[in-house]
């Protein structure tokens, strides 16, 4: 077997930190050069005070020498301020960037996980929630790695570069305008914590208004026909108050901090100013070294008052990433880790697909949904399967598809044991059609097409002619190129179930199960896409699944369920004389349709 080429984030468990550097490691260049180009924009901002402050202590001497150094430091100064503008801009591009793009791997790496996670992950994570994820918690990665990265950057080394200047100048002044700075860092630790257990708790609010919203938007029908929208609106309401609440919360922190962090650094300046002052007085200090006192006190103020901002992107970012692994982190089984090549997939053709003694419950403290099965689709046999609602006929289907994950030696594809084969392998020898199908908001042609390549009008024409769904689309303004609408509204339901059955007769796998999909048309039309179906599928096996024995009279075997259990297999003749049930279904049936039809 060959190990599919699926990247580390998708086959390895990774920890926090593991996962950190990953997407550090991701960018590294980008952000090796944003970290040089971010130190020297730092490094200009503090070396032009230095040459402003030379500057204006020379404004005093009118020697010529004078003269022609002031004119020196003032060109200085420009040339650095224009050189900084543009570092500047290739900084952020350098800093910025790298967040897009661990945004969109990562969101490439979460899509393809799904696809490879089993139904049981999805039992367990709400496709809202996932959504929600998907944008959300993504959107707090790529702050993150970005914007989070840049900050955090320029405040490192605007804090460290600066305070060193300032010590140049004056050690004791430093020192002094170091107290309101701490103090201002104290109440900012308060606030750091605080806000820490808001940001988890927004972004499951997110997620479960986002699983909400799902819920309601999926049974919108059903919420306008039963009038339930006052009850939705204040559930809806209620989630969106307590998202609005912690919000608030959130902002009061902020706002309470920055305005602090401000006036440390007017106190500061203020100090600077007082002290300086008393200083210049004593000739301790000239007044280019105050003024270049003073503006490094400016540039301290940027990366201050940028410490909220940088705590707010930091902790959602946590949180995001704590999401984000959550699904990373998942069991894949690990045969589903694992192609087979095309040649061993041939090689599943001509197989006979063996249940023996399957059993199934869907909880361990419920009872069996299928209790001891054993029958076989031999490859081009069309088999049929028979049983009241609430039979376990689509539990077999699921189990049958490897949708649900079954017991060891209990479906076997020739001599393989289909636990050992991966989903995506063993769907390309068998298609399901289901009885909710799903379509795509787009044309009919396209809902047909989709996924398959190099498919030619007239293969769409004989396949809509096999399902009898030619006739209706004909109907339709624009034939095969109507849009069907979001889940394909605009169709019937019986028009959505030929829909389906065009889609998997259009490239027919070895064996195609059809879960009572023929439920919602009548007897003629389901004689006549049995007919097509038949026709169509000449080499290949079927596994039909009805409630109705009209569907299934010309299988080559129909296995009768009840209550999970087979009880009784064999031709439609077979069992019309040896299994009782069989026979009172199909004579209620008979007389249902000749009512029908009087
Ligand atoms: P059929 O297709 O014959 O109508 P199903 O296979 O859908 O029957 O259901 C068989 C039994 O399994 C029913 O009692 C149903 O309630 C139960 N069942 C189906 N799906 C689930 C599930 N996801 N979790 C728990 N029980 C389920």
């Amino acid at each position: 077997m060959v190990v599919n080429d699926g990247s580390n984030l998708i086959r390895y468990h990774m920890n926090k930190r593991q996962f950190i550097l990953h997407c550090l490691r991701l960018n590294k260049n980008s952000y090796l050069l944003a970290i040089i180009l971010i130190f020297i924009v730092n490094w200009l901002q503090v070396e032009i005070p230095h040459y402003i402050q030379l500057a204006i202590d020379l404004i005093d001497d009118s020697s010529q020498v004078g003269h022609d150094k002031l004119t020196t430091y003032v060109s200085i100064v420009v040339v650095m301020s224009a050189l900084m503008i543009v570092v500047r801009i290739f900084s952020r591009i350098y800093a910025l960037n790298p967040g897009r793009i661990t945004e969109a791997s990562l969101k490439n790496d979460l899509l393809k996980k799904l696809n490879y996670l089993p139904n049981s992950f999805h039992e367990k994570f709400a496709s809202g929630r996932l959504i929600s994820i998907l944008n959300n918690d993504l959107s707090g990665v790529r702050l993150l790695f970005g914007t989070g990265f840049m900050q955090l950057a320029n405040v490192i080394f605007a804090l460290s570069l600066t305070p060193l200047w300032m010590w140049n100048i004056s050690p004791e002044l430093t020192l002094y305008s170091a107290i309101p700075i701490s103090v201002g860092f104290v109440i900012f630790r308060y606030g750091f914590k605080r806000m820490k257990k808001l940001h988890a708790e927004q972004l499951i609010r997110l997620q479960e208004l986002s699983v909400q919203l799902m819920n309601f938007l999926s049974g919108i029908d059903l919420i306008k026909s039963q009038q339930m929208s006052p009850w939705v609106q204040s559930e809806a309401e209620k989630c969106n108050q307590q998202l609005l609440e912690c919000k608030l919360k959130i902002t009061r922190i902020q706002t309470f901090i920055m305005p602090v962090l401000e006036f440390a650094n007017n106190l500061m300046k203020i100090l600077i100013l007082g002290l300086g002052g008393v200083m210049l007085l004593s000739h301790q200090l000239t007044i280019g070294e105050i003024t270049a006192f003073l503006s490094y006190s400016v540039l301290l103020a940027l990366p201050l008052t940028q410490l909220g901002r940088i705590a707010t992107i930091y902790q959602r970012g946590m949180v995001s990433i704590d999401s984000v692994q959550k699904v990373l982190n998942s069991d894949i089984p690990a045969q589903d880790l694992q192609t087979l090549s095309d040649e061993q997939i041939d090689a599943f053709k001509g197989n006979t697909l063996s249940v023996k003694n399957l059993s199934f419950r869907y909880h361990q403290d419920q009872p069996l949904v299928l209790d001891d099965i054993s029958f076989d689709i031999p490859a081009g046999k069309k088999v049929g399967v028979l049983g009241s609602i609430g039979s376990g006929k689509t539990t077999l289907v699921n189990c049958l598809n490897h949708h649900l994950d079954v017991a060891k030696g209990s479906i076997f594809l020739g001599e393989k044991d289909i636990t050992t084969i991966s989903r995506n392998d063993f769907r390309r020898y068998i298609k399901t059609v289901t009885q909710s199908p799903y379509l795509f908001s787009a044309t009919i042609e396209e809902n047909i097409c989709f996924g398959s390549e190099n498919i030619t009008k007239s293969q769409v024409e004989e396949v809509l002619n096999l399902s009898q769904l030619a006739g209706d689309v004909s109907r339709f303004e624009k034939g095969d190129q109507t849009l069907v609408g979001e889940k394909g509204i605009m169709l019937s339901g019986g028009q959505k179930q030929r829909l389906s059955i065009a889609r998997a007769l259009l490239k027919p796998s070895d064996l195609i199960i059809m879960d009572d999909v023929l439920s919602a048309v009548d007897y003629e039309t389901e004689r006549k896409i049995l007919q097509g179906v038949f026709s169509r599928l000449k080499n290949q096996a079927a596994l039909v699944v009805s409630h109705r024995v009209s569907a299934l009279e010309y299988m080559d075997e129909i296995i009768v369920l009840s209550e999970g259990r087979l009880i009784a297999k064999g031709s439609h003749h077979f069992l019309l004389k040896n299994s009782p049930y069989y026979y009172e279904t199909w004579q209620l049936q008979q007389n249902e349709a000749e009512d029908k039809t009087c």
